[in-house]
């Protein structure tokens, strides 16, 4: 190995690149994983079967449809988008975040969200040279803060405020006529993040109609598609045909548009997982209520944050115990001695349960 030289990195690179980190890679193999707020279900053979039929007419020696024609009038159908607004794929939201950022970013520029929040906001913010202020939430129960958001807003002027609602990883949605307040306060645009809407089925597509500097950001990760990477950003076309021209042509491989739009065509199987999990939520809510030393905040999405003794000491036995779940502690004073797990199935909740019982009368 030569030695690095990092005057060289350090002249070329944008700044903060070499002070950021690379996005922690999961090791799932053999393990239970509630930590990535996954669907925990499986389709029924009999779907995926057809699936795997519709796949084997594509051919990949072609470019896809840079248009994502059939893929745009499936995700439309299903979150019956109005017809005024206009919806823009994306390889997930993660990558539509990153858009919004690289059409937005200028010198000097910013972005703000409420914190603790969403963690690819302030990611892909710096990574484009936008400074990121974070506001935080209120202490206790985690509502919007809407005066601090208010002087923030006209202190700092930020491009965009994201509002990940319900929110990750406290599982609060906010309430509407605060949303709303901060809609008309924001010199640029606000981009209500629905990523959680299968769970909390409360949408605000219908504001876009009035406000067309407010975008809802979707996707069909939390539905039960996350390996797809498909999001969608919805509003009026004034915002989104720019966002659409720094899009790269060919960023929904084939396979994804295909299985997206088959995935939509069968969406009853989805919703019924869906509610299984909502159900699930609500037996696992008694139950982590129930655990000493333990609190746990209401959801309206597919996790649970918790504040417990000792995060680390818990979240490390729970992987010996083949049990994946996030440590929050340490990214954000507000999140001191918190955990956040996923709603799994009824027995994968049980296991979890039984390990956090057992791991708390140790302790
Ligand atoms: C999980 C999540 C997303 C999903 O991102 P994808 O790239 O579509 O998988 C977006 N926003 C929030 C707040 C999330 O928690």
């Amino acid at each position: 190995m030569i030695e690095c030289d990092v005057e060289r990195l350090r002249r070329w690179l944008r700044p903060g690149v070499l002070e950021a980190e690379v996005y922690p890679a999961r090791n799932t193999h053999g393990m239970l994983c509630l930590d990535a707020m996954e669907n925990p279900y499986q389709l029924p053979e009999s779907v995926r079967r057809k699936w795997v039929e519709c796949l084997f007419e594509q051919e990949l020696n072609r470019y896809p449809d840079s248009n994502t024609q059939a893929l745009s009038v499936a995700l439309r159908n299903f979150w019956q988008v109005p017809e005024a607004l206009q919806l823009l794929p994306g390889n997930g939201s993660d990558e539509l975040i990153q858009l919004v950022h690289l059409a937005l970013g200028s010198p000097g520029g910013k972005v703000m969200a409420p914190e603790p929040g969403f963690g690819i906001y302030p990611i892909t913010a710096r990574a484009v040279g936008l400074e990121f202020i974070g506001v935080p939430l209120q202490a206790e129960d985690f509502a919007l803060d809407v005066e601090a958001l208010l002087q923030s807003i006209r202190r700092h002027e930020p491009a965009v405020v994201w509002l990940a609602n319900p929110n990750n990883p406290t599982g609060h949605c906010y309430d509407p006529a605060a949303i709303l307040r901060l809609a008309r306060a924001v010199p640029g645009i606000i981009v209500v993040d629905e990523a959680y809407l299968p769970y909390s089925q409360q949408g605000l597509l219908e504001v876009c109609l009035e406000y067309e500097h407010l975008l809802v950001l979707r996707t069909l990760s939390k539905l039960g598609l996350a390996g797809l990477r498909i999001g969608a950003l919805i509003g009026q076309p004034a915002w989104l045909q720019q966002f659409n021209k720094l899009r790269l042509p060919y960023n929904i491989s084939t396979l994804n548009q295909v299985s997206a739009t088959f995935m939509l065509a069968h969406a009853e199987h989805l919703n019924l997982q869906v509610q299984r999990v909502c159900a699930a939520r609500e037996t696992l809510y008694q139950q982590l209520s129930g655990l000493p030393q333990v609190r746990v905040w209401p959801s309206a999405a597919n996790f649970f944050l918790l504040r417990v003794p000792d995060a680390k000491q818990l979240q490390q036995g729970l992987e010996q115990r083949n049990i994946l779940i996030r440590n929050l502690h340490d990214s954000h004073p507000l999140l001191h001695q918190c955990i956040r797990v996923t709603v799994g199935t009824p027995a994968e909740n049980q296991q979890l349960v039984a390990a956090l019982q057992e791991l708390l009368a140790q302790a």
